[in-house]
């Protein structure tokens, strides 16, 4: 497989791209890996990755039900940021924004990665206390945050409804370094990384029982046979309840549909990332120039990935208050992803009650900005056998301790985060 470079570019265009290989390999099922993953999104695909790269276990093989990519990684609306309150967040997540910044060079892989900055809108005197105190717990730890005024936020965002929303604007959160990368591609560029370290992908091979015996995982069965591990990590997101009950694990996580929507493409109209801090909008555009907007959950149980008409309205509405002009666009795509929302709003990264299988899940709707941290953590957890100090808030015995992570305060809910 060869390497990616502008040399590799202009030798194929001359010849008439004949010559490209596949990025990674279609193997057969070995009888035994040293490591099973089962899952391969983002957060599956990285693991693997740095198992291979930082820990020197290659021996391992990415499990997935569908095609690689095919769940909220490929999904998602793309954004990234470390601008997280809590100390277990903001060091993880700055981690992971550390491993965005040097991604492509280390994967050769085109993700494009875009830190066009993260703002977060504020609405009242007391949301902008919250920020400014979130800007500086940001700042003393080392990540970057700027609190901008009206007149900062109106210059930065020209097509914002400044004053005449149902909740003006009075200033915003910048992470100058947050912005987007594109999501499948990131799925693709560890896959191919990941390949290439001597990981098996294993697509359309869905595993249907986990193998447990004298509280130790002997491996997974799946519906192309038996595969044996000594040791199992399950990185499913929407899917992580349903996956570890087949170990007898119960979890504290319950799985909600997320949609996504992009409008027809439009000359530049937005070259950051906005939130409404009165609701829950987020909004971007991508290079083709489409704007590409989610907002909350639906709120019911599902493991569909498609989602319902009253959220659509919702979602529409909050786009409509920060920005009149979208008023004017055609809406040409809409998608919805299963959810892992966990208790408190923060991931499971962690060992669990049988030897030998681990666990990385609870991301809720925050997770694609986490693959890289949680890929280099989770493979740290199951290397060692024991979590980083990164990760190390996202224990699971937290739920019974009480030493949740509940970065909004916001209570036991999953429609609250
Ligand atoms: C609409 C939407 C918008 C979002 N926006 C953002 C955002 O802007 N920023 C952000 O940080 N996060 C966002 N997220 C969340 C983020 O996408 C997820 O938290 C993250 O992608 C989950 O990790 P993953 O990539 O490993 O998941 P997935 O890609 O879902 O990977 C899990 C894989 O496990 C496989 N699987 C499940 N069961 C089995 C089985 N039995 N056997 C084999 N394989 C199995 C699935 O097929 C799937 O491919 C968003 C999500 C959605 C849906």
């Amino acid at each position: 497989m060869g390497h990616y470079s502008l040399f590799s570019l202009l030798k194929n265009a001359l010849t008439g791209n004949r010559h490209w290989t596949p990025a990674w390999r279609f193997p057969e099922p070995k009888a035994r890996y040293d490591t099973v993953i089962v899952g391969g999104g983002g957060h599956g695909l990285s693991t693997a990755y740095y198992l291979a790269k930082e820990h020197g276990i290659t021996n391992v093989a990415v499990v997935e039900k569908g095609y690689l990519g095919s769940g909220n990684v490929g999904r998602n609306t793309t954004i990234i940021r470390s601008n997280y309150l809590m100390p277990a967040n903001t060091h993880f997540y700055e981690h992971s924004l550390k491993l965005w910044e040097g991604l492509e060079q280390d994967i050769n892989y085109n993700a494009m990665v875009s830190q066009r900055g993260v703002l977060n809108l504020c609405h009242s005197d007391g949301q902008r206390d919250a920020y400014a105190r979130r800007g500086n717990a940001m700042r003393l730890a080392g990540v970057d945050a700027e609190l901008l005024d009206r007149e900062q936020v109106r210059a930065m965002v020209p097509g914002l409804n400044m004053d005449n929303a149902r909740f003006p604007i009075k200033g915003g959160l910048l992470q100058r370094r947050g912005g987007t990368v594109r999501h499948d591609a990131v799925a693709w560029g560890y896959a191919r990384a990941a390949d290439r370290r001597g990981v098996d992908l294993l697509q359309n091979t869905e595993v249907i029982g986990i193998r447990v015996e004298g509280g130790r995982v002997r491996g997974v069965e799946t519906t192309r046979g038996f595969i044996a591990a000594n040791r199992v990590g399950l990185a499913c997101a929407g899917n992580t309840s349903r996956v570890a009950a087949m170990a007898g694990l119960r979890l504290p996580i319950e799985s909600h549909v997320l949609q996504a929507f992009v409008s027809e493409g439009v000359k530049p109209m937005i070259d950051t990332v906005v939130t409404f801090g009165a609701g829950h909008f987020y909004v971007s555009q991508s290079d083709k120039g489409g704007l590409v907007f989610g907002g909350d959950i639906d709120g019911y149980n599902s493991y569909a990935q498609r989602g319902g008409m009253p959220i659509v309205r919702h979602v529409m509405e909050e786009a409509l208050q920060l920005f009149p002009a979208m008023s004017r666009l055609r809406y040409l795509r809409q998608w919805g992803g299963i959810m892992d929302m966990s208790m408190d709003g923060s991931p499971i990264i962690d060992r669990t009650p049988i030897d030998g299988l681990f666990l990385n899940g609870g991301w809720c709707y925050g997770g694609f900005k986490a693959t890289p941290a949680s890929g280099w953590c989770f493979a740290h957890t199951i290397a060692t056998g024991e979590p980083h100090r990164l990760n190390a808030g996202f224990r699971l015995d937290r739920f019974g301790t009480g030493r949740l992570v509940d970065e909004k305060g916001a209570g036991a809910q999953p429609n609250l985060h």
